[in-house]
């Protein structure tokens, strides 16, 4: 069976790749990451995440960005946003996708792993560079100049099934594949319980998506 690294935030996004590449026939081994987040809720998420939608293996990988900070999500000093900014908000964490795809890659090589799936979407984003088709498709470059199977003539792809959906489409799809969406937590400040602040980009968009596609949000919200 052909296998696959997914990089699983806990998030809708990440949930509904999962749910995808099942669906494509793929043996799925979830990462994630405990990177000094505002929350630990989106990694008891991905665990559950990974029991209900199969994954042969679920990895915690511990890498402590708060020693770099620079972002909302890694320097408590700096506030997560409650309305839309223009650029690139705060909430962008330096360098995010290429470190966990990195490590990432690591695992796919010593699994010999087809495929890493990631969830990045340039649609209904926060325009965060590392989200951009021009950005995977560079990082595909770069990992098969990089791996052993890569130039032993096994190469991998970066798979990105949502890149050009709208939430709304995310939703629909993750919806007929079975995605339990209450389980997934989106929130850049959700509590300990996983409940929703409902004013990030984050939240909006999901919001947003919900509404669109006409589905109840299953979304707990803090009081
Ligand atoms: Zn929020």
């Amino acid at each position: 069976m052909k296998r696959a690294v997914v990089l699983l935030s806990g998030g809708l996004d990440s949930a509904t790749v999962l749910a995808i590449a099942k669906a494509q026939g793929y043996e799925s081994y979830t990462i994630s990451f405990d990177y000094g987040q505002r929350h630990r809720a989106e990694l008891h998420a991905s665990a559950l995440l990974s029991e209900q939608l199969g994954a042969v293996s679920h990895k915690v990988i511990n890498i402590d960005l708060t020693a770099i900070g620079g972002s909302a999500l890694t320097d408590t000093n700096i506030d997560v946003p409650h309305e839309e900014q223009a650029g690139i908000p705060v909430t962008y964490v330096p360098a995010r996708n290429t470190v966990f795809m990195s490590i990432a890659l690591g695992w796919a090589e010593v699994l010999e792993a087809e495929a890493i799936f990631v969830g990045v979407n340039a649609v209904d984003y926060s325009g965060y560079p590392d989200c951009r088709p021009e950005y995977i498709a560079a990082f595909e470059k770069m990992a098969n100049l990089a791996t052993r199977s890569g130039v032993e003539g096994h190469p991998l792809k970066i798979e990105t099934p949502l890149i050009d959906l709208s939430k709304q489409a995310i939703i629909e799809r993750g919806n007929e594949l079975g995605v339990d969406y209450s389980l997934t937590v989106s929130c850049y400040e959700a509590d300990d319980q996983g409940r929703a602040c409902g004013q990030c980009d984050s939240c909006r968009f999901r919001k947003q998506g919900f509404a669109q596609a006409g589905m109840t949000d299953p979304t707990r919200y803090q009081p």
